[in-house]
């Protein structure tokens, strides 16, 4: 068998991710490798550490990329944590959120979800209440819903998690660099993403960053983290300056880690912000021309990823190949409950830029007549 050289198409990404990756990025990865006990590497360590701070808006010592996509970030977030019997109340408005309850209960989490229909928000009242029920170790929240296109606002939330003694996890895969995100100064104790989203970065690696208070809690954990690959405490040892070998870490995935975050920081995280919200305000005036409505309100709709309504006149399937036969564009379905009723677009990273809006909505306009 003879495989031809590997020529992909160059598709316009424009689905919940991955993105488009800058070429800066992809061309980072091509430098030579070095070992992870390379004093060199360890210096390009330090860096993507005090990069993920700055992004993150923390001063967190505990903040690292995790060796795996988005939902590792996730699961170390709940594995480091819990132990048999905690209390977790877990915000489930779409698909995500589902995820955090599926994971916390694998680990021995009594999981208590409060749920709300997909593309809603929840109300500081309504975590209060869910937090005054039974003491809870940690609330888990989905900051940008990429399932439904809605943003969580996080006023007071912190605070709110906090009077009830729980910790505050927050999934913010999508929402990191794309919106504002501030972990310290909203009282955020744990906060996992993902490299392929508004970072722009191939997927692979997961930022994670774990406050103080969330440490003392591995520090005073009873049982052993249930899974080995993900224990912070053993991982730390590697990001730290003892540099205690846990596992070959993905070399050249950090070097795209470095070069995604070294361009937010060329770009300013407010810059970057209002970007993604005038290329996705230039999307939803584009979409409501051709008629469709916004599944989410204004006030919470997601500027990274847009869901519009499907009408009648719409074959949801027969669209989205053609956007990707003829036009080499990715958009996504809905899924869930949210299946064959909306679309899924994508403006995250360097795929929110005006060029694609404008060639996805002309796309769309000769699709659709
Ligand atoms: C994409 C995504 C994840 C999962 O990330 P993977 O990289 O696919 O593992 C988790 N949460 C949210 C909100 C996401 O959008």
């Amino acid at each position: 068998m003879v495989y031809t050289d590997l020529n992909p198409p160059s598709r316009t990404l424009l689905g919940p991710g991955p993105t488009m990756a800058h070429p800066r990025v992809l061309r980072s990865m091509a430098t030579p490798l070095l070992g992870y006990i390379d004093p060199e590497f360890h210096k390009i360590m330090d860096e993507v550490q005090e990069l993920l701070r700055f992004v993150f808006q923390t001063s967190n010592n505990l903040t690292l990329p995790i060796s795996g996509t988005g939902s590792a970030g996730m699961e170390a977030s709940l594995c480091n944590f819990i132990e048999p019997g905690d209390h977790v109340v877990v915000g489930v408005n779409g698909f995500f959120g589902g995820r955090i309850a599926e994971i916390a209960s694998r680990y021995g989490a009594e999981v208590s979800c409060i749920e709300k229909s997909w593309g809603q928000v929840f109300s500081p009242n309504e975590i209060e209440s869910a937090l005054s029920k039974k003491p809870t170790k940690m609330l888990a929240l989905v900051h940008a819903e990429t399932s439904t296109g809605a943003l969580q606002p996080m006023d007071g939330i912190g605070e709110i998690a906090h009077r009830h003694d729980a910790l505050l996890l927050l999934d913010t895969v999508t929402s990191l660099s794309g919106v504002p995100l501030k972990i310290d100064e909203w009282n955020v104790d744990i906060a996992y993403s993902a490299s392929q989203k508004c970072l722009s970065c191939p997927p692979g690696m997961a930022p994670i960053t774990i406050s103080d208070r969330a440490v003392e809690i591995i520090r005073q954990r009873k049982s052993k983290v249930a899974n080995w690959y993900l224990d912070l405490s053993l991982i730390e040892k590697y990001w730290s300056d003892s540099r205690q070998y846990h596992h070959t870490v993905p070399i050249n995935l950090i070097y795209a880690l470095r070069e995604g975050l070294r361009m937010v920081q060329e770009e300013g995280l407010e810059a970057r912000h209002s970007r993604h919200r005038s290329m996705a305000e230039l999307l939803w005036s584009g979409l409501e021309s051709l008629g469709f409505e916004l599944h989410v309100t204004k006030e919470h709709r997601l500027p990274m990823l847009t869901t519009p309504v499907l009408y009648s006149k719409i074959d949801d399937a027969a669209i989205r190949n053609k956007l990707l036969d003829d036009y080499n564009i990715e958009i996504a379905g809905g899924f869930g409950p949210l299946a064959g009723k909306v679309w899924r677009i994508g403006l995250m990273g360097h795929s929110s830029r005006r060029e694609n809006v404008v060639l996805l909505l002309a796309a769309l306009g000769d699709l659709i007549d």
